[in-house]
């Protein structure tokens, strides 16, 4: 059975759920009938950094964030530091992306939170937007940014318990959408992300109890999905792919390389840290922190002052020099990256050179992201059920633009200049 035709696409993301999450998420009845019809990738890589905003770019564009132009979550604002935009808005992406193709192929698109969409052409678009100003209302920014009427719908329904990012009560009701679009809207690809467990992870660790309630909703949430869809006749023509966007590590201590920029004299701030002037300035990606030089001349300057930081502060595991950080597929326009210990994590600030977590109030996480891909313990996942993938367990050398790629493969899309390459060990013949 097949709707005008087409095979449909769904694409959920868990955020924050890594390889090791498997087992619970996994773990309910009607998700296992998906799991036999499925390639299930374990030992995927996120995108460097490995943030949320990158990463789910990465997948809908088959780049690289040096090239998909999402190089971190925040926006370079380097005069209001303490508190940046995001990089919100689909403009700041280049080149093409899946629901692009889809639309220009004739699918009906919906979206829910998935990131960097405002303003996407997206027939049913509910996007990723804070209220990030004192004057902002959080209903006014995403109907403004997205598709008002479906969102007013949407939020009619279920939009009772919502508590700005709270879980599980954003995820119930984006959960609610999701199947509300799926059975009454006439979509023919739809993308959800869903934020709970990286949400739970921030404030309450990486494991322990809380994460675990966190990946049994994910668990009922994926399982009820896959029961709305059999039970409606739409399992059968959808390919319908579940991924992570990156996992998450632990932490103790924040550093802030900005205090050092500061203390060297090339940051001048007045007496309440509003910057007067700057000639390098430290954005973070959580785990790494890239380091913009607005005076090239200061370059040997900086490099010496963050070796000296290196060795008297064991937070700080490594320092790229620009060739390495574009070769990662990171911003090719800073001038070095530092990358945090495990433990350890970067922000913006600049009144002290570090500090413990449990003192930072509400800055302070206890897990986050943004550490190096590579690394085999923070690997995450990639599924897809599609009539040209064979099911099984794969353990590939897979990254998040791979994904992009592939997806585009099996339905005859083109995502133009891609970094990613096409996943043929899953593959029909
Ligand atoms: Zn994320």
């Amino acid at each position: 059975m097949r709707h005008n035709g087409k095979k449909k696409l769904l694409i959920i993301s868990l955020d924050a759920c890594g390889d090791k999450d498997l087992d619970i998420i996994c773990s309910g009845n009607e998700f296992k009938d998906y799991l036999n019809d499925a390639a299930v990738v374990k030992g995927v890589k996120s995108v460097y950094p490995s943030l949320t905003y990158p990463a789910h770019t990465a997948v809908v564009t088959g780049k690289n964030p040096i090239h998909s132009g999402i190089t971190n979550n925040l926006r370079i604002q380097i005069l209001r530091y303490w508190k940046p935009d995001w990089t919100w808005y689909r403009s700041y992406v280049n080149g093409t992306t899946l629901y692009d193709e889809a639309k220009s192929h004739g699918y009906k698109t919906a979206s829910l939170l998935w990131p960097v969409t405002a303003w996407a052409h997206i027939n049913y678009n509910m996007p990723e937007i804070f209220a990030n100003r004192s004057w902002h209302c959080q209903v006014d920014r995403s109907l403004i940014f997205g598709s008002s009427l479906y969102q007013l719908n949407m939020l009619r329904l279920y939009g009772k318990g919502i508590r700005g990012i709270e879980q599980p009560n954003l995820d119930d009701f984006i959960y609610k959408s999701m199947i509300r679009t799926l059975t009454k809207y006439d979509v023919d690809m739809m993308m959800v992300h869903f934020a709970d467990v990286d949400t739970v992870r921030h404030r309450y660790g990486v494991n322990g109890r809380k994460a675990k309630d966190a990946l049994y909703r994910h668990k009922e949430r994926l399982n009820g999905l896959v029961r709305t869809l059999k039970d409606t006749g739409f399992y059968d023509e959808t390919s319908i792919v579940v991924l992570g966007d990156h996992y998450q590590k632990d932490t103790h201590t924040i550093l802030y390389p900005n205090y050092m920029l500061r203390k060297a004299g090339l940051i001048k701030t007045d007496g309440m840290l509003r910057i007067l002037s700057y000639k390098a300035f430290s954005l973070n990606c959580d785990g790494a922190a890239y380091i913009y030089l607005k005076d090239r001349r200061q370059r040997d300057h900086v490099r010496d002052l963050l070796y000296r930081w290196k060795d008297s502060n064991k937070g700080i595991k490594a320092i790229l020099e620009r060739p390495q950080i574009k070769a990662k597929g990171a911003d090719g326009r800073c001038d070095f990256m530092l990358e945090a210990n495990d433990g350890y994590y970067f922000l913006d600030l600049m009144e002290q050179e570090e500090e413990r977590v449990s003192d930072a109030g509400k800055r302070g996480q206890r897990a986050t992201h943004g550490y190096d891909p590579e690394d085999r313990d923070y690997r995450t996942f990639f599924m897809i059920k599609d009539e040209g993938v064979k099911p099984g367990d794969y353990e590939l050398d897979m990254s998040l633009p791979d994904e992009g790629v592939t997806i585009a493969r099996l339905f005859g899309w083109d995502l133009g200049n891609a970094d990613g390459r096409v996943v043929n060990e899953i593959l029909r013949d």
